[in-house]
């Protein structure tokens, strides 16, 4: 198990020992901030077969660019107890609870965000930063990223 010393230090790679199994309670889905970026705009409206000016309209925030929230602070997207969209979620959401930090030189560093108190998910050692990125296609949406900039 990682020591709370390697919270938010940003001192992991991806050869790094980590592994996270979430149990998509949903109960994190609440009071985030998150801004689809141009490709996951794009993705998400694919995903959800209606068009990005639609989708732009219907779920994110005119203001901000943020997701929509309930009034309670759910994301848009969280349904009876977990992701509506969890074959398409965000990058952002993949990652949880795994922060990634980026340089203009293609660098990258990450860190453990903090969890939720009654989080359940299991957070652990049993493989490394890289073999969860790769699990959860976030590569991909890195590379998708890459190309759309
Ligand atoms: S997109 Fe899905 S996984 Fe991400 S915050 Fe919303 S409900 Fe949770
Ligand atoms: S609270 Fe923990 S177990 Fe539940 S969805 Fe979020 S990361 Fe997964």
């Amino acid at each position: 198990m990682f020591g709370e010393d390697v919270s938010l230090s940003f001192g992991l790679n991806r050869e790094s020992p980590y592994s996270f199994k979430c149990q998509r309670c949903g109960i994190c889905c609440n009071n985030k901030r998150i801004v689809p970026s141009p490709s996951e705009r794009a993705r998400l409206a694919a995903f959800l077969g209606i068009s990005e000016d639609r989708f732009i309209a219907e779920y994110l925030n005119p203001e901000s660019g943020e997701l929509r929230s309930t009034p309670d602070g759910d994301c848009i997207f969280l349904g009876p107890g977990s992701c509506r969209i969890h074959p398409a979620r965000l990058l952002v959401c993949r990652l949880f609870p795994l922060g990634l930090l980026r340089n203009q030189e293609g660098g990258e560093a990450f860190g453990i965000m903090p969890l939720h108190p009654d989080c359940l998910g299991l957070l652990g050692t049993d493989g490394t930063v890289g073999e969860d990125l790769k699990a959860q296609g976030v590569d991909t949406l890195l590379e998708n990223e890459r190309q759309t900039k």
